[in-house]
């Protein structure tokens, strides 16, 4: 089966000892079966029982106090890698960070933005747009993937959280018609609907309080499990106490928030090309991973309009510490954690979704909050 790849894919190098936020801690590594019985034949053998437990049904590698996995040396080199080569390790860390999706006719690569060295590859591009193939189908959830991963790469002139928020209210449209034809579908992401849609959009005038209150509650929310895990202390832990902060300060009306809040969008507009990036990686990756339907569409562009309020948020709170300490490897980080921290599979998607939410489908308003353009 013939497996397309995004224009950056091939150019992907694990910088491993030098790797600012390497993936071998703080996270599950699942141990597959074969790699256990690859383990058990070495000489002298690795005891599964002493390196691993079972989580959730699944065997998964037990981190040592300080959340790093036993195996990774004091130079940061993996002692199983050293001592056995690539084939000790298992599935999961021999292909981190890639992912392939399987469709009827072909499959997908591509790469997560958890790990740095994809951020880096992707920021290396500056302002030139990733490319993503488009395959030869003929099908409504392919043209609508296709059209969201163009709008966010060459919209250039409106906001991507814009884009993103235009680009839900034209699927929900899809989703309400019970039949769908291509000649609506076409419709929705013309030109003329999107420039429709912004002049709305320009017409409201969304109060910046109430959407980073919003968005700082959802990164509260989102940390709360790993605060109790105790993972990713030293970035969440003052964090978190910022956001407590602000969201009692919030409480009051605040008079300063609004310029703050411009300033840090100035701040942060030199890394919208890599924003962009990162959010047309997502589509592609995401949006057909699980079902093709315009239901599940809607609740992975939520998703991500979640993941990046919250990058975004973290951001923000960094920045209003310490604008002149605002840094690239700032927003790396920020970027590679959230993800970390929200790379459920589907169905813990759905879970949170409807657990935290009045509906698992959100009004296009709620989603405008978060994007709070
Ligand atoms: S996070 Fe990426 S660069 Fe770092 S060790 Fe893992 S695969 Fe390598």
């Amino acid at each position: 089966m013939q497996t397309l790849y995004p224009d950056y894919y091939a150019q992907f190098r694990c910088t491993a000892d030098k790797c600012p936020i390497t993936c071998c801690q703080e996270w599950k590594i699942s141990v597959d079966d074969d790699t256990l019985k690859r383990w058990a034949a070495l000489n002298p053998p690795v005891d599964s029982k002493l390196f691993t437990y079972v989580q959730d049904g699944q065997r998964v590698i037990a981190l040592n106090s300080r959340h790093v996995c036993p195996f990774l040396e004091k130079n940061k080199l993996c002692r199983l890698v050293l001592e056995h080569g690539e084939d000790a390790i298992s599935e999961t860390c021999q292909v981190f960070p890639r992912e392939t999706h399987s469709f009827a006719d072909h499959e997908e690569a591509s790469l997560m933005p958890c790990c740095p060295a994809v951020i880096d590859l992707w920021a290396a591009q500056d302002a030139t747009p990733l490319t993503f193939p488009h395959p030869n189908i003929d099908s409504i959830p392919f043209f609508i993937r296709s059209a969201i991963i163009d709008a966010i790469l060459q919209q250039t002139d409106r906001l991507p959280e814009q884009i993103l928020s235009a680009c839900f209210y034209m699927i929900q449209e899809i989703h309400r018609k019970k039949k769908p034809t291509k000649v609506f579908v076409s419709d929705c992401f013309s030109e003329k609907s999107f420039c429709q849609l912004y002049d709305a959009m320009d017409d409201l005038s969304p109060d910046c309080i109430d959407s980073v209150l919003e968005c700082n509650e959802l990164l509260l929310d989102l940390s709360v499990n790993y605060q109790k895990e105790q993972l990713y202390q030293e970035w969440l832990t003052p964090l978190t106490q910022q956001a407590e902060t602000l969201s009692e300060l919030l409480t009051e009306p605040e008079e300063e928030l609004p310029a703050q809040w411009q300033a840090f969008r100035t701040a942060f507009a030199q890394y919208e090309p890599l924003m962009r990036s990162y959010l047309a990686n997502e589509v592609y990756s995401e949006l057909l991973s699980f079902e093709d339907t315009t239901k599940h569409m809607l609740v992975r562009l939520q998703w991500l309009m979640l993941q990046y309020a919250a990058v975004r948020q973290s951001l923000f709170l960094i920045w209003q510490d310490s604008p002149e300490a605002f840094s690239y490897e700032k927003v790396r980080e920020a970027l590679v954690i959230i993800n970390r921290m929200t790379g459920y599979d589907e169905e813990d998607i759905y879970e949170y979704l409807e657990n935290s939410f009045e509906s698992l489908l959100w009004d296009w308003g709620y989603f405008a909050l978060l994007a709070g353009f």
